[in-house]
């Protein structure tokens, strides 16, 4: 069963969602999610694979009105009241399970919902959440190799109408962040945010996942969340046969890349 597209290709896309306040503040990077938002046609409806959703399995959103869950603390009340009511998609969850088979693909009916990684960069993307979004999950018992193999195998989804986006961060350091670099990168994050972008904009996107083996990779990737769904991405990329663009970059506070890409072939 494939699903009613549109007439052309959707794009795909690593946004880099930083702190959760990215969903209410307007920025570079923010303004550049919101153009590319405008630039594209709109979708039937989106394929989200967040960091936040980290577990040992892989399992999507299966219901018909996902909740907006706030995943975080500390942040003002405008965060954690904030709703991006966009309904789910049955049917996508359903044909990414297709495409995932023999993998086992869990569908979830009642446990998750969207998260910030979610909804914090998609608010600016389709501000009128006038999308149906299901997300999947990053299965932490796989390793590189397999999340390179998910991508590939669901890049068919761009024929069908359905966007896919990755929202993580490419450096993502919580316990080394200096809230006073506004703007700024430590020499060994922007050497890491370069490199990869090196790959990514290369012949063989794929080789993205040599990055988690590199010096740098222990500050840069403490934990492989945040930079496995470019991994996702990347597989994408494979499957066409093209590279990525960078959308925007930079970074902020030391240890975190803002650095997002576009597949548009
Ligand atoms: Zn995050």
């Amino acid at each position: 069963m494939t699903l009613p597209g549109t007439s052309v290709r959707m794009p795909a896309a690593f946004l880099a969602h930083g702190s959760p306040m990215n969903a209410v503040e307007h920025n570079d990077y923010t303004e550049a999610w919101s153009a590319f938002g405008k630039s594209i046609q709109k979708p039937t409806a989106i394929l989200a694979i967040s960091a936040h959703w980290y577990i040992n399995a892989l399992a999507v959103t299966a219901m018909k009105r996902p909740r907006t869950i706030h995943d975080f603390s500390g942040f003002p009340p405008q965060l954690s009241s904030f709703d991006y009511p966009a309904d789910g998609s049955p049917s996508l969850a359903a044909r990414v399970a297709e495409l995932l088979s023999p993998r086992t693909v869990l569908l979830d009916e009642s446990h998750w919902g969207l998260d910030h990684g979610t909804w914090s960069v998609l608010c600016h993307v389709f501000p009128e959440a006038d999308v149906p979004v299901v997300q999947l999950s990053i299965d932490r018992t796989l390793n590189p190799a397999d999340h390179i193999a998910i991508g590939k195998a669901l890049a068919p989804l761009r024929d069908e109408g359905v966007l896919i986006i990755g929202s993580g961060n490419i450096v993502h350091n919580l316990g080394l962040i200096d809230w006073s670099a506004r703007g700024i990168g430590a020499d060994w994050a922007q050497r890491f945010d370069s490199q990869t972008q090196e790959i990514l904009t290369g012949d063989n996107p794929g080789r993205v996942i040599e990055m988690m083996d590199l010096q740098d990779a222990r500050k840069a990737v403490p934990t492989p969340e945040h930079f496995l769904p470019i991994v996702y991405i990347a597989g994408m990329a494979e499957a066409a046969g093209a590279s990525l663009e960078v959308m925007t970059s930079g970074c902020e506070m030391g240890s975190l890349s803002m650095t997002s890409y576009i597949l548009r072939d």
